[in-house]
């Protein structure tokens, strides 16, 4: 049985319109990078609307925002609900900001109902989560789970040469707390899929059970640079073209792990990039992308097995380097449980679904038991400033991640 608390979608679609204000751009995106003039404006709003609902605001030292409110039994470690307020420059109104005023109307709810959880809800605004300005992404959290250390953060440069930690400063938004500082029992996150598959298949929800795992390729290719009219076929040592044949190989790597394999040349450098001279040296980046660690080996090994065949033939020199490797997560069985029911139990269609991109939730993951709740957006756009999701999306995603911090709370007060 679903509670009989239901959130309010207009005063849900109210915070996201009267936000997306800030930072609004002319296409009707928003540009609202992290530790700008209109971050430090959004994070102004998120204090006001937390403290008019009678949360205590925190900020700890990269700047992540925290509004609590108390439960019953204060000795229980806080339920957190959240995701992040920065966008990419040419963003769109819904990625990260449906986490954040999702979770904020959550607690709207409980606040008007006069429900009181077991545990304290806090809601949690990430910083840079998009690492449009500093790299990398989902660095607040990062920090937060012990992934990157606050000198980290602090040394990180944007193009300009600005230091994370004096743009954290020049906006004011340094705090005492430290990172990490506070247990939490749980972490979900709400967020637009930015992937096609709801759309398709006309569901509301997506129960994320987990996030795919990349890896990074930079392959260096060597072959001969020499004339394009006097050179016969046979004796070239064309490093383009043994690109080309990786970039197929690639290809047929991830088609051979489908359907949900991805591969993608996404850089290449050709040089000396003159039409009448056979490439001498191409610089490639590959990356390979699958839910299952087993899976990207096996990928990785299929990589090198082409590798070692394309030097034979095209008679050239290819070197690999790994530049990232990230692991395949898997979020907490409780957690998504309690998703899955929560969709179930309000009557949303919903599936299991693996999200294609890295969320704060990766980071939280490794310090508490973690879920994720999609929701569809419009033809999967995302970091777009087209990106669009319905009123009835949104709130039926809002309703869910009420839902299931409900469930997870009432476990924690029967313990
Ligand atoms: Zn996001």
């Amino acid at each position: 049985m679903p509670s009989n608390l239901r959130i309010d979608a207009h005063r849900l679609w109210a915070s996201l319109m009267e936000t997306a204000a800030i930072g609004a751009t002319a296409k009707g995106g928003i540009n609202r990078q992290t530790l700008t003039a209109e971050d430090g404006l959004v994070r102004v709003w998120f204090k006001r609307a937390a403290e008019a609902l009678g949360c205590r605001v925190s900020v700890d030292e990269v700047g992540n925002l925290f509004a609590l409110r108390p439960g019953r039994d204060a000795r229980l470690a806080p339920i957190a609900l959240g995701s992040h307020l920065d966008t990419q420059p040419t963003g769109g109104k819904f990625d990260g900001n449906l986490g954040v005023l999702g979770a904020l109307e959550a607690l709207r709810t409980l606040v008007a109902a006069g429900y009181e959880t077991n545990a304290p809800l806090v809601v949690v605004s990430w910083t840079n989560e998009e690492g449009a300005r500093f790299a990398p992404a989902m660095l607040g959290s990062g920090v937060f789970a012990g992934v990157y250390s606050r000198a980290d953060a602090d040394a990180m440069t944007d193009t300009q040469g600005i230091r994370f930690g004096d743009a954290l400063e020049g906006i004011g938004w340094r705090g005492e707390l430290t990172a990490g500082a506070m247990p939490l029992s749980a972490y979900l996150e709400l967020h637009i899929e930015q992937g096609p598959i709801l759309e398709a298949e006309d569901k509301t929800i997506g129960v994320v059970t987990g996030v795919q795992g990349v890896r990074w390729y930079e392959a260096t290719i060597t072959g001969r640079e020499s004339h394009a009219g006097t050179t016969p076929m046979p004796r070239r040592a064309d490093a383009f073209i043994a690109c080309a044949r990786l970039a197929l190989d690639a290809q047929a790597i991830a088609l051979a792990h489908k359907p949900t394999a991805v591969a993608t040349v996404g850089r290449v450098a050709v040089e000396p990039n003159s039409p009448n001279v056979i490439p001498g040296v191409v610089r490639m980046t590959i990356d390979l992308r699958h839910h299952d660690d087993g899976v990207l080996a096996a990928m990785e090994m299929g990589l090198h097995a082409a590798i070692e065949e394309i030097a034979l033939d095209d008679r050239v020199d290819i070197a690999l380097r790994k530049l990232h490797d990230l692991a395949a997560v898997k979020f907490h069985p409780e957690c998504i449980a309690a998703v899955r029911a929560g969709a179930e139990a309000l009557g949303f269609a919903h599936r299991d679904i693996i999200s294609g991109a890295g969320h704060d939730a990766v980071h939280l993951s490794k310090v508490t038991p973690t879920a994720m709740i999609f929701v569809p957006c419009k033809d999967g756009l995302s970091h777009n400033e087209a990106e669009s999701a319905t009123i009835e999306h949104c709130a039926a995603g809002a309703q869910v991640l009420l839902e299931a911090a409900l469930a997870l709370d009432a476990r924690l007060g029967t313990r």
